[in-house]
C-alpha cells in the first residue's frame, strides 16, 4: 500500500494497558463539511487528498489508511468532583500520530467515529451541533494565540444520531499535541499500576517536556512543568473571558492545551459567576472558579504522581504540596502580566493589581462587555478621557471616568509613545471572539437548514480577531437583550 500520511504512532508502542485497538465504525453517506486547508498543511497532509474520497473515507472512519494504529485511549477522571476509575475515549478514536512541519509531534483522532470499549451506554458519535461548535471555538482560541486542540475537519456521517431528538451526526477530526490527560495518570494510578505511572511519565516528559528542571527528579520536574503550563494556559483563559465549562480532570491536557470543548462559551458582560452549562447547576465550573478548580486538578495529578515522587508516602507528599504551592504565585503573575499588556503597560507598578482590580469592579457593577471594554480601551488610548467609546458600555460612566482618569495618569509613566501602546493593545486585545449567540446561530441554521453559510462566515471572522473587518462589524458586538443565550447544552 502506498504510504499518503506518514504515521508514527508513539503512544501506540506503549503496553496494550493503556489502550483497546478499535477500528472506527463506517457510516453511510460521508459529505465532508469542512476541511482546514493551513491546518492540513502544517500537518505535511495533502489537502486535495484530504478532500477528495480517499480522503474522506479516512475522515469518516470508512477506511484506515496505511500507517494508522487506531485506538481508544485509557483514562479515567473527576467528573463534578466524582472521581470514576474508568472513562476513557467512548466516541474518539486515535488514527495515529504525524510529525509536522515545524518537527512537532501531533495527534490525529476522529471524534464520533463510532463506539469503543470505553463507550459504557453510549453510541460513540457526536451531533453536528457539538462538532462545529468545537470547530468554531477551538479554531478561534488558535486565532487568539491560546493554546489549544485544533480542528482539521468536520464530515456529515448522512445518519442520525439519537438525543433527545434524532439529530444529524457529524465527525471531527481533532488534532492536538497529545490526549493524555490528567485522567491517563489517574487511571493506573487508582490501579496501583506504577510500572505504568513510570512509562507514561517517562513518555510524557519525552513528548512534552524533555527539558524539566526539578532538581535531579525528573518526576518532580513534571509536575512542576504541568503545573506551569496550566497556571499559563487558565490566565489565558481568564484574559479573553473563556469559560471551559467542563474541567474535569479527564478534560485537562498534560501538554496545556485547552481540550474537549463542550458547553464553552466566552462571557459577554463581566461577571466571574458566569456559568453557561447546562449541566453545571452549582457553578463549579463558572469564569471566576476556573483558577482554583485548576489547582483542585493540579492536586489530583500531583496526588496521581506520589509514587514515583519518593520512596517515602510523607516526603512525596511534601515534595508535592511544595510544587502546588506554586500555582497561585504562577498564575496571579502570568494574570497580571496579561492585563498590565491589555491596559497598555510596559512597566511594572505595585498599584497596578489595585488599577486592574478597580476596572473589573467598575465593569462588573456597570455590566459592561469584557471584550469590548479592552478593544475600545485601545482604540481610545490616543484620546483624551471623557466622550470616549468605551463610555456607552457602562451602566456606571462616571464610575468608568474615574477610573479612566487613574488609567492616563499611570499611562504618564510609561517610556512607550502613545502610538506604539495603541497598536500593542489592539493586538492583544480582540475585536471578534465567538459570542455564544452567533456560535448558537451558525449551528442552528446548519442543523436546522443544511445552510452552513453562517459557520464559514464565523470562522472566517475568527480567523483574524484583532483585524477589523470592513462589512463584519456586527460580528464584535455583543447581543442583543432577546439575543442572549443563557446555557449551552453538552449536545453531545
Ligand atoms: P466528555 O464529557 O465529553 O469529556 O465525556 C466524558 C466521558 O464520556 C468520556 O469518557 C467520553 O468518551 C464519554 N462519552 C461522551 N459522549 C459519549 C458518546 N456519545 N458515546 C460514548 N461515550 C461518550
Ligand atoms: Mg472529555
Amino acid at each position: 500500500m502506498m504510504v499518503i500520511i506518514p504515521f508514527d504512532n508513539s503512544y501506540a508502542r506503549l503496553p496494550e494497558r493503556f489502550y483497546a485497538p478499535v477500528r472506527p465504525t463506517g457510516v453511510a453517506a460521508p459529505r465532508l463539511v469542512r476541511l482546514n486547508i493551513p491546518l492540513a498543511s502544517e500537518l505535511g497532509l495533502d489537502p486535495d487528498w484530504l478532500s477528495g474520497p480517499e480522503g474522506i473515507a479516512m475522515l469518516a472512519g470508512n477506511s484506515v489508511v496505511a500507517g494508522a494504529f487506531p485506538i481508544a485511549t485509557a483514562y479515567a477522571g473527576h467528573q463534578f468532583g466524582g472521581f470514576s476509575p474508568q472513562l476513557g475515549d467512548g466516541r474518539a478514536i486515535l488514527l495515529g500520530e504525524v510529525v509536522d512541519r515545524h518537527g512537532q509531534r501531533r495527534d490525529i483522532q476522529l471524534k464520533g467515529a463510532g463506539p469503543t470499549p470505553f463507550s459504557r451506554r453510549g453510541d460513540g458519535r457526536a451531533a453536528l451541533g457539538s462538532v462545529l461548535r468545537e470547530y468554531i471555538v477551538s479554531e478561534a482560541m488558535a486565532g487568539l494565540g491560546v493554546p489549544t486542540t485544533r480542528a482539521l475537519a468536520a464530515v456529515l456521517t448522512g445518519e442520525g444520531v439519537r438525543r433527545e431528538t434524532v439529530l444529524p451526526g457529524a465527525i471531527l477530526t481533532r488534532v492536538a499535541s497529545s490526549h493524555i490527560r490528567i485522567g491517563t495518570f489517574q487511571f493506573f494510578a487508582a490501579r496501583g499500576d506504577v510500572e505504568a505511572l513510570r512509562l507514561l511519565a517517562d513518555h510524557v516528559i519525552a513528548r512534552h517536556y524533555p527539558d524539566p528542571a526539578g532538581s535531579g527528579n525528573p518526576y518532580l520536574g513534571l509536575l512542576e512543568a504541568v503545573i506551569a503550563a496550566q497556571a499559563a494556559l487558565v490566565a489565558r483563559w481568564m484574559l479573553i473571558g473563556f469559560i471551559h465549562g467542563v474541567m474535569n480532570t479527564d478534560n485537562m491536557s498534560i501538554a496545556g492545551e485547552t481540550i474537549d470543548y463542550g458547553p464553552c462559551a466566552f462571557m459577554d458582560t463581566y461577571d466571574p459567576g458566569t456559568v453557561f452549562s447546562s449541566i453545571d447547576e452549582y457553578g463549579r465550573y463558572s469564569y471566576g472558579n476556573q483558577p482554583p478548580i485548576a489547582r483542585w486538578n493540579l492536586t489530583r495529578f500531583a496526588e496521581a504522581l506520589l509514587p514515583l515522587l519518593a520512596d517515602d508516602q510523607d516526603k512525596a507528599v511534601s515534595i508535592a504540596q511544595d510544587v502546588l504551592n506554586h500555582f497561585d504565585g504562577l498564575f496571579q503573575s502570568s494574570l497580571v502580566a496579561g492585563f498590565r499588556q491589555k491596559l497598555g503597560l510596559v512597566t511594572d507598578d505595585p498599584d497596578d493589581v489595585e488599577l486592574i482590580k478597580a476596572l473589573l469592579e467598575t465593569m462588573q457593577r456597570g455590566q459592561a462587555d469584557f471584550t469590548l471594554v479592552f478593544r475600545r480601551l485601545s482604540e481610545d488610548a490616543l484620546q483624551a478621557a471623557n466622550g470616549s467609546a468605551c463610555r456607552d458600555l457602562f451602566g456606571n460612566p462616571a464610575e468608568l471616568d474615574d477610573w479612566e482618569s487613574r488609567w492616563r495618569e499611570r499611562l504618564l509613566k510609561e517610556p512607550v509613545p502613545a502610538e506604539t501602546r495603541q497598536n500593542a493593545m489592539c493586538r492583544i486585545n480582540p475585536l471578534f471572539i465567538p459570542r455564544n449567540h452567533r456560535v448558537e446561530a451558525a449551528i442552528q441554521a446548519a442543523v436546522e437548514q443544511g445552510d452552513l453559510g453562517p459557520f464559514e462566515e464565523l470562522i472566517a471572522v475568527l480567523a483574524r480577531p484583532y483585524d477589523r473587518q470592513p462589512g463584519r462589524e456586527d460580528y464584535a458586538l455583543p447581543p442583543a437583550f432577546h439575543e442572549r443565550v443563557t446555557a449551552t447544552f453538552c449536545g453531545t
